[in-house]
């Protein structure tokens, strides 16, 4: 049996009044998402427990059949390991944004997509400044960097009890009040300050305002935790698996599972990824693996923007260029199911991340079709078949025969 997985990042979404009462997936043209729906199911799963934040490292971490509530730690050790960065066992990761903020106002959470090397010099004068000790900073991909909090003993400085915010939850909002809090904030705030003043006056930032570019007005740190530890999927669930992703913390949920990870030249996380790259790279490792699972940012990144017309295309560049192919090499390859499912909802409403349901639909051998005819939010609310805890998911999407009762898994 030949497995594959889509991810389209945040899809999930409300009616919109500009689409004359559709949402997006249902505005969308997804012939293959649809095919899937109507030869196979749609149901719904939550993959954000109440209680731990809406956010990708929470429900792909569900998706992909681990439960957050016991191994979520927090985003960025997920993106630590995916960097390579060993974490000891008293050591904390932590995001480190690169943001603009304007008389007190998130402006932009990714400093208007800042490029790589600008981050990069950026955090050098940071780094010089903090000097060496007790913080390592660690250049990622654009806004998307980390810092590491080297502990000599357990009973450091943070604990689960220390708060910060997600800058992308602050779009447009004041952040006085979201700045870090409780156990060792003092000294995340101190980073975040002393930011401000280096990058005021710092040549990447002159050169940004000169070509009308927002600046990078400080880092925001945010996401903090120690490493987790993960059972890796092949014990778990029998399947060797391969990932897909321009994301950071999906390439190290990957890594901590025990899975390939596949760099596709040309896929960004943005709206103006290769999707065709990904599609082909997706079908070429099916020759190697059980199970490839694709990822793909843009939905999200257009819901964060406001860009309804930009999720819509989004999602029809994954249909055609990623669903189809796919679907055509599973059924050559012989016995398969494919999977189509955000990770959270997205909503344009509020350009962030949003706890509840989202729709997915599953075909392949052995699964009976159901009534759906298409694949959207609405089909999967209507649908008997719910997961309240999302990570169950998974064990059925792989449950050989097909196993999940008519009237849905409560
Ligand atoms: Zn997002």
């Amino acid at each position: 049996m030949k497995y594959a997985i889509i991810i389209p990042d945040g899809c999930a979404d409300e009616p919109q009044e500009s689409l004359s009462g559709r949402t997006p997936l249902q505005a969308a043209r997804v012939p293959g998402m649809d095919e899937i729906a109507a030869s196979g199911v749609v149901g719904r799963a939550q993959h954000v427990p109440a209680h731990l934040p809406a956010g990708s490292e929470v429900a792909t971490m569900s998706l992909l059949g681990y439960d957050p509530s016991t191994h979520f730690t927090g985003r960025a050790p997920l993106e630590a390991a995916a960097q390579g960065i060993p974490l000891g066992p008293h050591d904390w990761a932590i995001r480190c944004n690169l943001v603009t903020i304007e008389e007190q106002v998130m402006r932009d959470f990714t400093a208007g997509h800042i490029s790589t090397r600008e981050a990069g010099q950026l955090l050098e004068t940071l780094r010089l400044d903090l000097g060496a000790g007790v913080w390592e900073v660690h250049v990622g991909v654009s806004y998307r960097n980390l810092i590491v909090f080297r502990a000599a003993q357990a009973g450091g400085p943070f604990s689960e009890q220390t708060r910060t915010t997600p800058p992308h939850d602050l779009t447009d909002k004041h952040v006085l009040d979201a700045f870090p809090r409780g156990p060792g904030s003092d000294l995340l705030n101190d980073v975040m300050c002393r930011s401000l003043q280096l990058f005021a006056q710092d040549p990447v930032n002159e050169a940004r305002r000169h070509a009308g570019k927002p600046p990078a007005t400080n880092v925001w740190l945010w996401g903090l935790g120690r490493a987790p530890t993960l059972p890796p999927f092949g014990e778990q669930y029998g399947q060797r698996g391969a990932m897909i992703t321009a994301v950071d913390l999906l390439r190290g949920l990957a890594a901590l599972i025990g899975w390939e990870r596949i760099d596709v030249p040309g896929a960004t996380g943005y709206t103006d990824t290769d999707y065709a790259a990904k599609g082909r790279y997706a079908v070429n490792a099916l020759d190697h693996t059980d199970l490839v699972c694709v990822h793909i940012e843009a939905p999200d990144e257009a819901s964060h923007e406001g860009d309804t017309a930009g999720k819509i295309l989004a999602l029809e560049q994954i249909d055609r260029h990623i669903v189809h192919p796919l679907l055509d090499k599973l059924r050559a390859c012989g016995p398969y199911r494919i999977l189509v499912s955000p990770d959270h909802p997205t909503p344009l409403r509020t350009k962030t991340h949003s706890h509840g349901f989202v729709p997915f639909a599953i075909a392949g051998t052995g699964v009976p079709p159901d009534a759906s005819a298409t694949y959207d939010e609405c089909v999967a609310q209507a649908s008997p078949l719910a997961f309240d805890d999302g990570w169950k998911l998974m064990r059925a999407f792989l449950g050989q025969p097909w196993s999940i009762p008519a009237n849905g898994e409560r």
